[in-house]
């Protein structure tokens, strides 16, 4: 017995499976994002960061404003950290925005200025993974590399009724070895970039996590879920994460001029980097902090729940207004005008915009 069942998909698929993906692609997958038509691997690779975790209609003005700042690698590059979180507030998951910094600093240092033109090289920078670095060779270079997002697994796991668990991580590989065995043959080199636009355009658009559209999927005749009559089954990963909750104190603090105090966040941690209100596990802790007559001003606002992945965070804002600065922790002052332009997590900012 092998250490682990690596279920196969067996039934192989009809050959015809990548032609079908790419004349469907050509004629009506999507062909009008602003990081399509394109072979400049700066706008494919921030799109596809971008593209993590985050819908295409969110994107869409991120990515505008962020190449109206950075129209380059190089530019990127240039920025402050503190520039890069502030284009990026609003979009979360900020560990992406730190490495894509790190990245266009590489990008110069290590490649002179150029992205380098293959997946396993492109793997090698900060915040490339597997399957952006295969989408950025296969859009920009012609590389004949897989892709498996989240979206590719499902049509993938799906089209060869593939049931192994993808929570283990010698059952992904066994779908990664399945996704190569189905690209495009090498006889024909301009199909890759369709190919993978398509099994993108797919997982968006018909074959959805529920109520897949099988009726209009072009590759609806090989597919083995379909014919099981239970695509929802798939993919099957069984892991799940456990949420877990913690309650947090943040200090909203005004001066005699109504400006908020932000403190810069440690590098590691929740909302590394980011400017933030004082932070604190308890409202004694929060209080404690305060000089005596600015403690008898404070005022508990209404909390609320902001959603990890991982974890629900429920806070707790206490607002008082400052005689003099007596906040304790490092930070500084910031008007109306000027803290919308940092980076701050999303439920500080929406605090500060109601409070
Ligand atoms: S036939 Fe249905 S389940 Fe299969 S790939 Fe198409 S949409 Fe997905």
């Amino acid at each position: 017995m092998p250490p682990e069942d690596l279920r196969s998909a067996a039934p192989r698929i009809a050959p015809t499976f990548a032609d079908n993906v790419v004349a469907w692609q050509r004629s009506h997958g999507r062909s009008e994002l602003p990081w399509q038509n394109t072979r400049d691997p700066y706008r494919v690779w921030l799109s596809e960061v971008m593209l993590q975790q985050t819908q295409v209609s969110t994107v869409l003005g991120y990515f505008a404003r962020f190449l109206d700042r950075f129209p380059t690698v190089q530019a990127l590059a240039g920025g402050t950290e503190d520039e890069v979180f502030a284009l990026w507030s609003g979009l979360g998951y900020y560990s992406r925005a730190r490495n894509m910094h790190r990245c266009a600093q590489e990008v110069l240092s290590r490649f002179g200025g150029e992205f380098p033109r293959t997946a396993a090289e492109l793997q090698t920078l900060p915040g490339i993974g597997r399957s952006t670095a295969a989408a950025i060779a296969a859009f920009c270079f012609g590389e004949r590399v897989a892709i498996l997002d989240g979206n590719v697994k499902r049509v993938l796991s799906r089209v060869l009724g593939f049931d192994g668990d993808l929570a283990s991580a010698a059952q992904e590989r066994a779908l990664w070895n399945e996704a190569t065995e189905l690209l495009p043959p090498a006889s024909a080199p301009n199909a890759i970039g369709y190919y993978t636009q398509g099994l993108m355009d797919l997982g968006a658009t018909v074959c959805l996590p529920r109520k897949p559209s099988c009726i209009i999927c072009p590759v609806a005749d090989v597919c083995e879920a379909r014919k099981e009559g239970a695509p929802e089954k798939y993919p099957v990963k069984t892991r799940k994460l456990r949420r877990t909750a913690q309650s947090l104190w943040m200090l909203n603090a005004r001066d005699s001029q109504g400006r908020v105090w932000l403190e810069k966040r440690p590098a590691r941690g929740i909302w590394a980097g980011l400017y933030c209100l004082p932070v604190f596990e308890s409202r004694t802790a929060l209080l404690d902090e305060l000089a005596p007559a600015d403690r008898l001003s404070a005022r508990d606002e209404a909390g609320f729940v902001h959603a990890l992945t991982h974890k629900d965070l429920h806070l707790h804002p206490i607002s008082v207004v400052c005689s003099e600065v007596h906040v304790a922790t490092a930070g500084g002052w910031f008007d109306d005008r000027e803290w919308p332009a940092l980076g701050m997590p999303a439920p500080v900012r929406k605090l500060l915009s109601v409070v």
